[in-house]
C-alpha cells in the first residue's frame, strides 16, 4: 500500500511538470531548411575550398572575404559564406552565426582596409534583374573613393 502510494504521488508530480503545451505560433514555425548542394563548378566553393586563387583579405570559420577580380573602385572585396547558399533570397538557409558574420565581416574588412570612417557602400545582387553574376551569396564592400550614388561604384563606361 504504502509503494502503491509512493507511486501515486511520482506520478502525480511528474503530471504537474509535464510540458505546457506549445503555443500555435510556435507550431506554425517553418522547419528549418537544408542548404542545397553546391554546384560542382561554383568558383566561390572553389575559392573556399583553396582550388581556385583569390587576394583573401579576411576569413573566419564562417565567412571569407576577398578582393574583387575586377575591382571597380579602389577598393571592392567580396565577403562571402563559406556554406553555399545561391543568393541572399535563400539567407535563411545559412546558420544564424553565418548570417551574423557575413555582415560583420563587411565592416571588418572596411575597416581593414581603412575605408571605415569616410564611407563605404555593402551590396548584394540577388537574381537576373540585380545582374547577379556569380550564384554563391557574395556582398561588395566598395569605397576609397566617391561612389556614385546612382551604382554600384563608378560607372565603367563614363556617363
Ligand atoms: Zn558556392
Amino acid at each position: 500500500m504504502r509503494r502503491a502510494l509512493a507511486l501515486l504521488a511520482t506520478l502525480a508530480l511528474a503530471a504537474c511538470q509535464a510540458p505546457l503545451a506549445v503555443a500555435p505560433e510556435a507550431q506554425a514555425a517553418p522547419p528549418r531548411t537544408q542548404a542545397a548542394p553546391a554546384p560542382a563548378n561554383c568558383v566561390f566553393c572553389k575559392i573556399v575550398a583553396g582550388t581556385a586563387p583569390s587576394r583573401k583579405v579576411y576569413e573566419d570559420p564562417y565567412v571569407l572575404a576577398f578582393w574583387d577580380i575586377r575591382p571597380r573602385a579602389k577598393v571592392h572585396l567580396l565577403v562571402i559564406p563559406k556554406q553555399h547558399v545561391a543568393s541572399l533570397k535563400e539567407l535563411d538557409e545559412l546558420p544564424v552565426e553565418t548570417r551574423a558574420a557575413l555582415l560583420s565581416a563587411c565592416v571588418r574588412v572596411a575597416r581593414d582596409q581603412g575605408i571605415l570612417d569616410e564611407g563605404f557602400r555593402v551590396i548584394s545582387n540577388a537574381g537576373k534583374d540585380a545582374s547577379q553574376s556569380v550564384f554563391h551569396l557574395h556582398f561588395h564592400v566598395v569605397g576609397g573613393e566617391k561612389l556614385r550614388e546612382d551604382a554600384i561604384t563608378k560607372d565603367p563606361l563614363g556617363r
